[in-house]
């Protein structure tokens, strides 16, 4: 049986957990103090033998992507952490910021220090002002006490830290829109390769990383890769977390080792919502093919959810019974992606339009069985032809729900009418 292992969430309790002092007072900025008595690349080896993978969704070795950077290139390296948590499901990173933003400062003094960054930017999203608030004080009180700016702690590494605030655009979580936008432009998705570390802000070498990713690295310089690898699996090290919502007794944050099954999550969630029934899931959120029952047992690590037919992504676990219409749920799913296309490639812009004109008349009764191969054909012309992962992730829900629940689809096409009650489906209903 999988225990849970909350190591970033641990001090969530303490009415303190936010401050600098609260944070000290439970060890906080100890690894920062230990990194700077290390060579940086013994800090990028260190983050390498970890295993750490991305905490974004890609699941990309963090490490590996450190030590990416060209040795040489002249101009200043960026870091820049990924804080526009946006993916539908995905709310791990805000209550991360919001109850812990030290650790996340932590971690990128320790990152910047590793990759021989003097310049490192959280982009976060532009909604959660009082996340963008609680940052900006946490960094402002972090410069006050010596741990960044000039000379951090008299080590004579130099760190600025500045926290921006995005606009609410969904595509400037993709890392190449979100340069674009903290260079000034309207956030678009760039060509890659070059990837950031290559060329990426202002055309210099960059490393884009997660926050829960960069959050995590503190803890590792700590306690030391064998600790971080004695949690999760052989190519899936460590912790993270699972964002459980949706028709559960007990949504919330569950932070435990990768390669827990839904099926333990659900058991310490208080299970479905009494009186109902599991029907599917996202295993990381809206862009992951959905799962059903059959993958309760699933191992929730990149491999075995890959082996399974879906990807890890952001472990956002959404969960959703009996009562709903998964006609009605994708459809809502793709108006977000539609609504989101930035519009720069064709397959995206136009197949997510047109998804959503389809969905919508299935889900109203007013389709016919020739539209399930009309959605599968514009998935078919999306999936990998899109310019970034946007496009990629919106086919993700359509194929997947019609792979599992093609029935339901014709249901609805054979009533002339969509099949279920949908005001028994809200949680408060
Ligand atoms: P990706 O696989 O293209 O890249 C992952 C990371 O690895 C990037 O930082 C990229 O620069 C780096 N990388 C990959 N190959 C590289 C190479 N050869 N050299 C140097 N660096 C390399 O994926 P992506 O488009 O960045 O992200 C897609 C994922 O984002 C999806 O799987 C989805 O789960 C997730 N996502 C998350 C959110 C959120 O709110 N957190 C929102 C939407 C999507």
């Amino acid at each position: 049986m999988t225990t849970l292992t909350p190591i970033l969430s641990e001090n969530w309790d303490r009415p303190d957990s936010f401050t600098l002092e609260g944070y000290q007072a439970t060890g906080g900025y100890g690894a920062l103090r230990t990194a700077l008595g290390m060579e940086p690349d013994a800090i990028v080896d260190l983050v390498k033998k970890s295993g750490l993978r991305g905490r974004g969704g890609a699941g990309f070795p963090t490490g590996m992507k450190w030590g990416f950077l060209p040795a040489d290139n002249p101009n200043p390296r960026y870091l820049v952490v990924n804080a526009d948590e946006s993916e539908p499901g995905t709310c791990k990173d805000i209550p991360l910021m919001l109850a812990n933003p030290h650790v996340l400062v932590e971690g990128v003094a320790i990152a910047a220090y590793a990759i021989r960054s003097s310049q490192a930017f959280i982009y976060v999203r532009g909604e959660v002002l009082h996340v963008i608030r609680r940052l900006r004080q946490a960094v402002a009180d972090a410069y006050e006490a010596g741990l960044l700016g000039k000379d951090v702690l008299g080590s004579g590494f130099d760190l600025d830290v500045v926290v921006h605030a995005g606009a609410g655009a969904y595509i400037c979580g993709e890392e190449t829109a979100l340069l674009d936008s903290l260079e000034g432009y309207r956030g678009q998705p760039r060509l890659k390769p070059p990837f950031p570390a290559v060329a990426g802000l202002y055309a210099s070498p960059t490393v884009v990383n997660n926050v829960e990713s960069i959050a995590s690295v503190p803890s590792i310089v700590a306690n030391g890769t064998e600790w971080f690898t004695s949690m999760g699996t052989e190519k899936s090290a460590g912790f993270g977390f699972f964002s459980l919502s949706g028709h559960v007794a007990n949504p919330g944050q569950y932070e435990a080792p990768l390669g827990i099954t839904l099926r333990e999550l659900l058991d310490m969630a208080g299970g479905i919502r009494p009186g109902h029934q599991l029907k599917f899931w996202t295993p990381g959120g809206s862009s992951t093919p959905i799962f059903t029952e059959e993958h309760l047992d699933t191992p929730l690590d990149f491999e075995s959810v890959g082996a399974a037919g879906s990807m890890l992504g952001t472990r956002a676990l959404q969960i959703f019974d009996e009562t709903t219409c998964v006609v009605r749920a994708v459809g809502r799913w793709i108006a977000f992606y539609a609504h989101e296309s930035c519009g720069k490639c064709t397959p995206c812009r136009e197949g997510n339009f047109w998804m959503v004109q389809v969905l919508d008349r299935l889900e109203r009764g007013e389709g016919t069985e020739a539209d399930l191969d009309k959605l599968l054909d514009i998935c078919d012309n999306l999936l990998g032809r899109a310019f970034c992962a946007l496009g990629d992730g919106a086919t993700s829900p359509v194929m997947s729900s019609i792979k599992y629940f093609r029935q339901e689809y014709i249901d609805h096409v054979e009533r002339g009418a969509c099949p279920f009650d949908h005001t028994k489906a809200t949680l408060w209903g």
